[in-house]
């Protein structure tokens, strides 16, 4: 008879479901997952902190469009990963936790870092649950990557008890579930997407939001397809940036404000009216813009405001959809409207007005001036992690990417201290991929601080990435002269 451990089956479970990478912290009672997951083959990446490794496997999840997982022990470090968990949760990123926790018979007794990890978990994922025994072992992890990839993708967890590690069951009669396909594509109902058209071709300043979403589908060529045959501007959300190239013609980036204000038909592709988008409520949106709107969770759908074209799909089927219909009527935005001059004439002065900023010699530098020196030195193919409050603010202005995925920030969530993290996944794909292509890391000095110990883990890996630190000594926008003059006479220099 041949035995099998429960890590073993945990590991081989995880392969079997194409599984590539795990991100953790070892201790009791997980050290022989991590070891039998690197026996299965998968890669496993030892972090300083669960967080950040739980960051990390979203960001794979994210790029790659399967779960890693994040590996961690039992209460404090599943609370550390539970961070992590959210920021994946909220931007609708796959990833996957597996936790030890306190042996089965010990439950209730307090245990060694004992706590309710199931229930714990249940509020930051998709789907949370503990084998009833080891045979289920294999099911539970199908489901799980099934649940986090399929609809609107997200975190789920996997409890571990410390006694189902080491337990030892007749391999003969555990059965593996086949690996989980991709999710199956859904397509728009016709009659949405001839409204959509009809919609479009009554518009007189029509603007498209291009969200990560879009970039999570991979619905790039067809998104280029689209601008190419409506003609019509688009506007990325941050991490929707580079699914169309930001020096694209069509991009009205620079005139982002103006674009959102006065759109009077907005086409939402893989992006929420949330507050990165200021809801799509007035001020910052007209009163009565129609809305079309892409997405693969039907909750989503006139969130905040009523959608007249409700396209609920996959963002890239869909806009296959659009374009084959668009094709049918031969219908092109025209680029000489009164709606086209107005943004070009907002782009170009936006844009004088950034590059005078850039120009500045003033000391201490002006962000502006720091992102333009940057910007003129990074390859148009590198992955540009950005976060802390202004450096990512300016920085998504300054910083131009022109392939998609390939940029990285505080997301949904305004997670600050997600970037080392972000850099270690992105940067650990390249190099498998040996593409050569830099990870380059822009961090404001306090969101550095938050996971700068992951600097370890950088080195101790050799993983090729560049972090800048734009240091303006605090928080958010830092203190002026007087205050910190102010500061120091009272010796506190606490609260920065
Ligand atoms: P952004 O930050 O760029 O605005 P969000 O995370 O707010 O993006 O929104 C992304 C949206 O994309 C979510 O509402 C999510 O349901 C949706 N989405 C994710 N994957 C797909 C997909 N394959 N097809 C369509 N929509 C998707
Ligand atoms: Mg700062």
């Amino acid at each position: 008879m041949e035995e099998v451990t429960g890590a073993q089956l945990i590991a081989e479970a995880l392969k079997a479901q194409n599984v590539e990478y795990v991100f953790g912290i070892v201790g009791v009672p997980i050290i022989e997952v991590a070891m039998a997951a690197q026996a299965a083959g998968i890669k496993y990446v030892g972090m300083r902190n669960e967080q950040a490794a739980c960051y990390a496997a979203s960001a794979v999840g994210y790029l790659t469009g399967r779960p890693a997982v994040c590996l961690v022990v039992s209460g404090p470090g599943l609370i550390h990963a539970l961070g992590g968990m959210a920021n994946a949760n909220m931007n609708c990123w796959p990833v996957i936790v597996i936790g030890g926790s306190a042996d089965q018979n010990q439950e209730t007794t307090g245990a060694f870092q004992e706590f309710p990890q199931v229930e714990a978990c249940r509020l930051y994922s998709k789907f949370s649950a503990r084998p009833g025994s080891l045979v289920m072992i294999p099911a539970v992890v199908e489901k799980a990557v099934r649940s986090c990839i399929y609809g609107r993708p997200g975190a789920c967890y996997i409890d571990i008890p410390g006694d189902m590690v080491n337990a030892r069951v007749d391999r003969k009669t555990i059965r593996f579930p086949s690996c989980c396909p991709p999710p199956p594509v859904s397509l728009a109902s016709n009659h949405e997407i001839s409204k959509a058209v009809t919609m479009l071709k009554q518009a007189q300043r029509p603007l498209l939001i291009i969200g990560k979403g879009a970039a999570y589908s991979r619905a790039e060529n067809e998104i280029k397809e689209l601008v190419e045959v409506s003609g019509l501007p688009f506007l990325p959300t941050p991490m929707g940036k580079g699914v169309l190239p930001d020096d694209h013609p069509n991009c009205v980036a620079a005139a982002r404000s103006r674009a959102l204000l006065q759109a009077d038909v907005v086409v939402l592709l893989g992006a929420r009216l949330n507050w990165i988008l200021h809801f799509g409520f007035p001020p910052r949106f007209s009163p009565d813009m129609k809305l079309i709107q892409v997405d693969i969770c039907a909750e989503e759908l006139s969130n905040n405001v009523r959608a007249t074209a409700a396209l609920l799909g996959d963002v890239r089927a869909v806009v296959s959809q659009l374009v084959e219909l668009l094709r049918l009527n031969t219908w092109l935005y025209p680029a000489d409207t009164e709606w086209w001059t107005n943004l070009k004439e907002k782009m170009a002065s936006n844009a004088r007005i950034s590059k005078a900023l850039s120009l500045q010699n003033t000391l201490p530098m002006n962000y502006y001036t720091a992102f333009y020196h940057i910007a003129e030195l990074l390859p148009k193919d590198c992955v540009i992690v950005s976060e802390g409050a202004n450096t990512m603010d300016i920085g998504r202005t300054m910083l131009l990417n022109y392939l998609p995925r390939r940029r990285l920030d505080a997301g949904t969530f305004g997670t600050m201290g997600v970037g080392l993290g972000f850099a270690i996944a992105a940067a650990v794909l390249e190099k498998a991929q040996q593409t050569g292509r830099r990870v380059v890391c822009v961090e404001g000095d306090s969101a550095f601080g938050f996971s700068g110990m992951e600097v370890e883990t950088m080195c101790r890996y050799k993983l090729p990435i560049i972090i800048i630190v734009i240091n303006n000594n605090g928080i958010y926008s830092g203190v002026n002269t007087e205050t910190w003059k102010e500061m120091e006479k009272m010796g506190d220099m606490t609260t920065m």
